[in-house]
């Protein structure tokens, strides 16, 4: 099942490469090289997905995005950035104005459709994810209702704060969540103070986890990320 997918992209060649090879795996693809045009594309298409890169010659891509999220119309589209290395604050940013994950350049096309897929499938499945009573990454299972986590079979005991928190990681898994948001949700604190607690918080929480400690990544500059795979 194909998407409809909009690419922002002011470098033609790269534009092509990524319309061709999400074309090639079944997308239906549309360009716009500025984002007055991506704007106007949105409201004329309301494509399932959109590639925004950050660098456009005319608004950012953080802008674009920051515009589409606050119309309810357009809110809920996906949203993957394209960010070169070293744009750091572009990311952290990106973030902050709702974009579901980021690739840097250069990328191999490969590991940006997999990334869109696996934005895709989520979306796809909002039931699923609304209300899971079980969440199983590898080696961990994380039994929701019962408030109950096990890694390898043997019952992990967390505090309720740390399962909280493993449980919204586990809940976004595959997409990277910032401290501020982090803190937002799991403590209901308001973003932008002690986001030194959330690290802490993260170590104790991994510790626990052991053997299954990995799959909960940290992303330089920006946050957490639970792994969807082992
Ligand atoms: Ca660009």
């Amino acid at each position: 099942m194909g998407a409809r997918i909009l690419v922002v992209e002011d470098e033609s060649d790269l534009a092509e490469l990524v319309a061709f090879n999400l074309r090639q795996a079944g997308h239906t693809v549309n360009t716009a090289d500025n984002g007055a045009t991506a704007l106007a594309e949105v409201q004329r298409q309301r494509p399932d997905l959109i590639v925004l890169d950050v660098m456009l010659p005319d608004i950012t891509g953080v802008e674009v995005c920051r515009r589409l999220r606050r119309q309810e119309a357009t809110a809920a589209i996906p949203v993957v950035m394209l960010t070169a290395k070293g744009e750091e604050v572009d990311r952290v940013v990106g973030f902050e104005v709702g974009a579901d994950d980021y690739v840097v350049k250069p990328f191999s096309p490969r590991e940006l459709i997999l990334r869109i897929e696996a934005i895709l499938r989520r979306v796809s499945s909002p039931g699923e994810e609304a209300a899971p009573q079980t969440i199983t990454v590898g080696e961990l299972v994380i039994d929701v209702p019962g408030h109950r986590v096990e890694v390898e079979g043997e019952e992990i005991i967390l505090t309720a704060l740390e399962f909280r928190l493993l449980l919204d990681l586990a809940k976004r898994r595959g997409r990277v969540q910032s401290r501020d948001a982090l803190l937002e949700r799991v403590w209901g604190y308001s973003p932008g103070i002690e986001t030194r607690t959330v690290d802490t918080h993260v170590k104790r929480l991994r510790e626990k986890l052991g053997a299954a400690s990995g799959y909960v990544e940290t992303v330089r500059g920006v946050g957490y990320r639970m792994r969807s795979e082992p």
